[in-house]
């Protein structure tokens, strides 16, 4: 046992043996040393498997979450058990100074499946779109504007989310954002959503680059239209500015394609994914078009970048991803979950439901989200994890192999609450 878990608590069981902590009281763990950053329930928990995680006390739960459109493959898939026992004995950590195998091959399928020539690996969406923003201003001050200057706005979105760094969070239009760890890192002018002439109208001698998500997840699974990624394609081209998507929630096969942007039609020039790609574990990257790789060795790098074990697992989700049928998979469980989430929606007068594949969210009407959330946790005997990242709507993010029984056991829990709820 190590100093830390002997010092903390003896009533503590161990993490990794799902039946010792059967029937345990959330009272027996000891949770006042970690730093309170969001109110946690009270549960802990013990293990997961495909759709489903458990609690300390042995109840299970449908997780329509997933950690937050992570967990591509489900809890614990043997794909990426495999890997990281496979991995975990051969090569952990070399440094990011040197080449390893799977960050090699990891590389090389990623640029293949994008398009997207060059490849930067991270351990979090936020690095990965702080990289994105930095290679946007290395190449500003490569192309400088009309009068010599260095360009360095990168034109975001109101309601945007690019991450919890202090430049993502500037870059981000979450309400209250520009004020909370003020002052904010400068260049990044918000644009609206879906509105060229909003983006058009922020150009400036000092704009480098537009920078979007295809779908805004955390602002309520709100689309940007086909039309305006393309419309955002041509005007980014005529005025000499880069187009930056972060795909750190849309892409790796959540909206039924590999990479949302391909749902338009566009190529960007740069490209951050994060979240899925590993499935659960921390692994997050940036990708650019070789016109585009302006880093100088010094300019970018990170300990953990590239390393060996986060890079074998990412190879064995995209692999898995992007195997014959699993995209079709996708879309065919994105129609039956959408078909289900509308017909609960006409039923209980909400306003519908919206998003693309297995990012969607329903509508509700009214602002009864963060209580359905509850009630659907609470829920007995099995319990339902639903996220409602504003209090009008609930959004669903199951595992891309979710199977339709589980679809329906969701909608149909959902439907006891909405009767309670609505
Ligand atoms: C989650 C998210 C991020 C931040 O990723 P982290 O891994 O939490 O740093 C950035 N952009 C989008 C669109 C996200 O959904």
């Amino acid at each position: 046992m190590s100093l830390a878990n002997s010092s903390a608590s003896s009533a503590i069981p161990s993490s990794t043996a799902p039946k010792s902590t059967r029937n345990a009281k959330f009272s027996e763990f000891a949770t006042q040393a970690l730093l309170p950053i969001t109110s946690r329930p009270d549960l802990v928990f013990t293990h997961g498997k495909g759709g489903w995680l458990y609690d300390h006390d042995g109840k299970r739960y449908l997780d329509f979450i997933q950690g937050w459109a992570v967990n591509s493959l489900g809890h614990c898939h043997p794909v990426m058990r495999d890997a990281l026992a496979t991995q975990g004995a051969m090569l952990l950590n070399p440094s990011p100074a040197y080449y390893n195998v799977p960050m090699i091959e990891l590389a090389d399928l990623l640029a293949n499946l994008s398009g997207l020539g060059k490849v930067f690996f991270a351990n979090s969406g936020a690095e990965a779109n702080e990289s994105a923003i930095k290679l946007a201003r290395k190449w500003g001050q490569l192309h400088p504007g009309a009068s010599g200057n260095a360009r360095f706005e990168i034109i975001t979105f109101k309601n945007a989310f690019h991450g919890r760094s202090l430049a993502t969070m500037s870059a981000s239009g979450k309400p209250g954002w520009d004020t909370i760890f003020a002052p904010q890192v400068p260049g990044f002018p918000k644009a609206e959503m879906n509105d060229i002439a909003s983006v058009e109208a922020l150009i400036g001698p000092d704009t480098v680059a537009v920078m979007l998500e295809p779908i805004q997840g955390e602002a309520g699974v709100v689309p940007a239209t086909e039309a305006f990624m393309k419309a955002l394609r041509e005007l980014t081209k005529a005025r000499g500015l880069l187009l930056i998507v972060d795909e750190v929630q849309t892409g790796c096969g959540r909206t039924g394609t590999l990479f949302s942007h391909q749902q338009a039609g566009i190529v960007p020039d740069i490209m951050t994914l994060g979240k899925g790609i590993g499935g659960g574990v921390p692994l997050a990257a940036m990708l650019c078009g070789d016109e585009f790789a302006v880093f100088q060795p010094g300019d970018q790098g990170g300990t953990y970048n590239g390393n060996p074990l986060m890079c074998a697992v990412g190879l064995a989700v995209m692999r898995t991803l992007s195997a014959p049928g699993f995209l079709e998979f996708v879309r065919a469980q994105a129609d039956y979950l959408s078909a289900g989430l509308q017909h609960l929606s006409s039923r209980y007068g909400g306003e519908g439901e919206r998003g693309a594949g297995l990012l969607r969210a329903l509508m509700l009407g009214r602002d009864i989200g963060p209580q359905l959330v509850e009630a659907a946790r609470e829920a007995t005997p099995d319990g339902l994890l639903l996220n409602s990242p504003r209090p009008h709507l609930l959004r669903f993010m199951p595992a891309l192999n979710v199977s339709r029984d589980e679809i329906d056991q969701m909608l149909s829990m959902l439907d006891t609450l909405l009767a309670k709820h609505v």
